[in-house]
């Protein structure tokens, strides 16, 4: 049997003008039975539509901050790099794949924001700044492994079947986050701070984000547990193989 293949939005390094890749995101597709497959950095609509039709399920890798105009505020002086061809490039992957034609996806930090952006949702620009009540650290320092912080999985959510738990140490790389939830997200996860980490989208089959980074942490099970969810849905919802 051919495993299905999963799309993965290519890292953007501005200081050396080139794409890159994190290997855990590869490796944790891999280890769950799915052929990854990095895409190319583009907003050729027909070439990300050729895409949709090869990939079976995308994933919306992290990265830099999202503009703000894509959810109509003016940037904050604490907004960080934001990188313009990936905003479009997902915004129209998004679109086509995601919405249009139910493939399966999952978002990962930068990931959970920019669903919740492309759905009618708005992002604190910067935690510490604008997201006053809480007393956390959501910007940990290396390694990235370590769990930081805990998140409360939502009983009877499908992410509470997968983790089989309610409570789950994480690690934490993100300045930003979820402010305004967009209608069309369903929290499934949420920080001792009361801030959205978890999410999937209504009336689709599987597009779940998370605001954590399981795939700088692959020896936890919660991230394998996770990958292998994205992976077997992406697989159910592939037509076969030839
Ligand atoms: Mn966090």
């Amino acid at each position: 049997m051919q495993r299905p293949v999963i799309g993965v939005v290519p890292l953007w390094d501005e200081s050396r003008d080139s794409l890159w890749m994190l290997p855990g995101y590869l490796e944790g597709i891999t280890e769950a039975g799915g052929l990854p497959l990095v895409l190319p950095l583009t907003t050729d609509a027909a070439a990300l539509k050729q895409c949709a039709g090869i990939c079976a399920g995308f994933l919306f890798t992290g990265g830099q901050d999202l503009s703000p105009s894509l959810y109509g505020r003016a940037v904050s002086t604490l907004c960080g790099p934001v990188c313009g061809v990936r905003d479009a490039m997902e915004q129209i992957l998004f679109s086509l794949a995601v919405v249009e034609r139910h493939k399966s996806a999952l978002g990962i930090c930068r990931g959970i924001q920019l669903f919740n952006v492309l759905l009618g949702g708005t992002l604190y620009q910067d935690i510490p700044a604008e997201f006053t009540k809480s007393t956390l650290s959501h910007r940990q320092q290396p390694p990235y492994n370590r769990a930081v912080h805990q998140v409360r999985i939502e009983p009877g959510s499908p992410l509470h079947e997968v983790f089989g738990v309610e409570h789950l140490g994480v690690n934490s790389y993100h300045h930003q986050g979820i402010a305004e939830l967009a209608p069309r997200l369903v929290p499934m996860a949420r920080a001792e701070d009361g801030l959205i980490e978890g999410v999937r989208m209504k009336d689709h089959p599987f597009a779940w984000a998370v605001q954590w980074h399981p795939e700088m942490a692959l020896y936890e099970e919660s991230s394998r547990k996770l990958f292998r969810a994205f992976v077997a849905a992406s697989s159910r919802a592939s037509p076969s193989y030839p």
